[in-house]
């Protein structure tokens, strides 16, 4: 009978147990663009620009024109749990930015080579600094870890350059860059659905052409230039808020996060744009956004599919991009250190009555076509 020795228990040393925390927060160059991304619109940013290569393995930056970054705050950037988003535990129930852990500069410094570029309005000049694992480094070497001058405009600019070098299993668990390029381009594209009114660019490093650029516009119109003509012409758009509650009237239209705000009522809003029984494709394309955050959710999915039944031939699909507003009280965003998974209080009574809605919809648009053609 094999006798086997028990082996010594010993602590992880503290770089490998920060590399291992960092995977689970970034698990891809997606996940790392969907941090940054939602970092420039937490600093206010109107303009986007996303240049990648190798699908961002090998570099992914993010610049935007947002508010800034204070020279005096860069020391602490990329240590863990350092955030300008939230202060003490309470802060999580009515947290209403992208942001709160302080988590995700702090990862990606412990995974790859990180720079950042910044300058706030008050500045004369942009700061760089550049970090490994967690701590700002001397550039070059031998000199202060300090920031140092640059020329640079009003915003960020967050370079990620070799992603994942130090972790060889998550680098290994990566798809083809064409893969990864692709999801990084569906994820701008639906945070550019989202924040219409952001304008948007990514391209490859090295071309001249964006993959995608966006100006200042509207929902529809950014349905029209992203998801195409076809969908947009067929869009049908809902607003739902609870049967009792007081109806706050807003435009179906509006565009930009900063336009609805949670309610702070127990009460939510959800609005709904979905291609009507014209339209329809092979797969279904559904956009989720619950309090401004891209999420899944196949119980909802399922939900809203299901209204097409009867509508759509069968195998086929619908577009439906649906952003919901709920209570931030109501709404655990801290269950998943990815934040994709997210739950909230009466899920069901909610995705019913959103269902309700579209399904309502659909048949009295089902009713105008066929009045058109008699
Ligand atoms: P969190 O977003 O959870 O606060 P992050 O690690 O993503 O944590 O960012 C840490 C802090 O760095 C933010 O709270 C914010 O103050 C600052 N920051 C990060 N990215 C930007 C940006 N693009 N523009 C302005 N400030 C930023
Ligand atoms: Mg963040």
């Amino acid at each position: 009978e094999a006798q086997l020795e028990p082996r010594p228990i010993r602590r992880l040393q503290e770089s490998v147990i920060n590399r291992i925390a960092a995977g689970e927060i970034i698990h891809r160059p997606a996940s790392a663009l969907k941090e940054l991304l939602e970092n420039c619109l937490d600093a206010g940013a109107t303009s986007i620009r996303v240049t990648l290569k190798d699908g961002g393995m090998k570099l992914l930056q993010i610049q935007d024109n947002g508010c800034g970054i204070k020279k005096s705050d860069l020391p602490i950037l990329a240590h863990r749990f350092t955030t300008s988003k939230l202060s003490k535990f309470s802060d999580l129930s009515h947290i209403t930015t992208y942001g709160f852990r302080g988590e995700a500069l702090a990862s990606i410094s412990h995974i790859a080579n990180l720079t950042v570029v910044t300058k706030t309005k008050k500045d004369a000049c942009a700061w760089k600094a550049i970090y490994v694992d967690g701590e700002m480094v001397p550039t070059p070497k031998g000199s202060s870890a300090d920031s140092k001058p640059c020329a640079g405009n009003d915003g960020t600019t967050v370079t990620v350059e070799n992603l994942f070098y130090n972790v060889p299993a998550r680098l290994s668990a990566l798809r083809s860059s064409s893969e990864e390029y692709a999801r990084i381009l569906d994820v701008v594209t639906k945070y550019a659905i989202h924040n219409a009114g952001v304008s948007f660019l990514c391209k490859k490093v090295g071309t001249s052409t964006p993959d995608l650029s966006t100006p200042s516009s509207t929902t529809k119109q950014a349905v029209r230039l992203l998801y195409g003509q076809g969908v947009a012409k067929d869009l049908l758009s809902v607003e739902v808020s609870p049967p009792k509650a007081k109806k706050r009237k807003r435009d179906a239209d509006d565009s930009g996060p900063g336009t609805s705000k949670p309610n702070e009522d127990g009460s939510w809003i959800a609005q709904a744009h979905f291609t009507n029984a014209n339209y329809h494709s092979k797969k279904t394309v559904f956009l989720l956004f619950i309090n401004n955050r891209l999420v899944e959710s196949s119980r909802i999915k399922k939900a809203i599919e299901a209204c097409y039944t009867g509508v759509l031939p069968k195998g086929t699909s619908p577009f439906i991009y649906l952003s919901i507003q709920l209570d931030p009280t109501t709404v655990d965003v801290n269950v998943h250190p990815t934040k994709r998974e997210v739950h909230f209080l009466e899920e069901e009574e909610i995705t019913e009555s959103i269902a309700d809605a579209i399904q309502a919809k659909l048949a009295q648009s089902g009713e105008r076509t066929f009045e058109y053609q008699t």
